[in-house]
């Protein structure tokens, strides 16, 4: 896997957009853009990372989450 893949990137119609990540939480005034959780310091906390586009990126650390709450559109 190159080093690109393994982050945040742009993939049109990618098929594990974050949008479906576990880590992704979308941004409550435009769900088409939010944030990724899935990195974190060496202390523990959060570094989140801001998902412009949520349809049309992903990353290998990409893992299928729940949709519950969120509606598809
Ligand atoms: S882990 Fe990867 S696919 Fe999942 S939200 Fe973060 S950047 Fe997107």
């Amino acid at each position: 896997m190159s080093v690109v893949e393994s982050q945040l990137h742009i993939e049109m119609g990618t098929k594990k957009p974050c949008r479906n990540c576990k880590w992704e939480i979308a941004d409550p005034t435009n769900p088409n853009q939010g944030q990724c959780t899935v990195n974190r310091t060496k202390a523990g906390s959060v570094w989140k990372r801001w998902v412009r586009d949520v349809h049309n990126m992903t990353c290998t650390h990409y893992e299928e989450g729940e949709l519950s709450f969120r509606d598809h559109v």
